[in-house]
């Protein structure tokens, strides 16, 4: 008797184990899933975090490579070019190009919009040139699309003798990378790498303004111009220091003064040859 009791109470113990870890089973699989199902919804949520803030950026840094680059896929959209001044006075005169502009912002980061600073810088450089008895034509000096072959037809049809496009420059892969870089088109353009490097050598001389290197590049701008040309990377917009310091105005103005000392510094060193 008491044998089958035990035995019985044996089975019981078993049955009420088996139960037990049944159940256990079944809520750390439900915990589980819980926990996988939360994962996946945050890192959902990041991609698309990721993907709409980033998005953005990307178009706009590639358009800027782009459009600068290759860039023939812009050239002519009819769209006619602003002069600021009639090009019938006689002495030298500067095409001031502010780049992008309209629908094509440019490099963004934050509230820096590349086309808007471009254009500030411009009609800074403009008034402190013509201050310095420089003739300027401005290709745009609101904010609209220009076509880069508009660009140039301005510079080559107001038979301008010098030409500079202004622009700011993002690079995604190092935020620390920082600095004003100086363009021209190639080896052979003598004069314009002499204007590319007095820009330089203006700008280096400033205390807050940092600079990198002069530079060719095959720019659509420099390419298709007639006259000596250079285009200025003002600084990295994806340099979050330096995205800042382009927005200030007070920089934007000692930015303008730099270039143009550059410009008339070269100028003088021409006349001088
Ligand atoms: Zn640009």
């Amino acid at each position: 008797m008491n044998r089958k009791r035990y035995g019985k109470r044996k089975k019981l113990r078993k049955r009420k184990i088996k139960r037990l870890t049944t159940a256990y089973l079944r809520r750390a699989i439900v915990i589980l899933i819980q926990i996988i199902m939360m994962i996946l919804m945050v890192c959902g949520c990041l991609y698309l975090y990721e993907r709409f803030t980033k998005e953005d950026e990307k178009v706009n840094k590639y358009t800027d490579l782009y459009t600068d680059l290759y860039t023939d896929r812009n050239a002519g959209n009819g769209i006619a070019p602003v002069a600021s001044t009639e090009n019938n006075a006689p002495g030298f005169c500067v095409v001031v190009d502010a780049g992008h502009g309209g629908s094509d912002g440019g490099t963004v980061s934050g509230k820096a919009v590349e086309k808007d600073i471009n254009l500030s810088v411009a009609l800074k450089l403009k008034a402190i040139l013509e201050n310095d008895n420089i003739e300027v034509i401005l290709t745009r000096s609101s904010d609209e699309n220009i076509s880069l072959a508009d660009r140039t037809s301005v510079a080559n049809d107001s038979n301008a003798d010098f030409f500079i496009s202004l622009h700011c420059n993002y690079y995604e892969k190092d935020a620390q990378i920082a600095g004003l870089e100086c363009y021209y088109n190639n080896s052979n353009a003598t004069e314009s790498k002499g204007y590319a490097e007095s820009i330089i050598n203006a700008v280096s001389l400033s205390e807050d303004i940092v600079t990198r290197y002069a530079k060719t590049e095959d720019y659509y701008v420099l390419r298709n111009t007639q006259m000596p040309a250079v285009l200025v990377e003002m600084g990295f917009l994806s340099n979050y220091s330096e995205s800042q310091k382009l927005l200030d105005d007070d920089y934007q103005e000692r930015l303008a003064q730099k270039i143009a000392e550059g410009i008339s510094n070269e100028i003088k060193r021409g006349e001088n040859l």
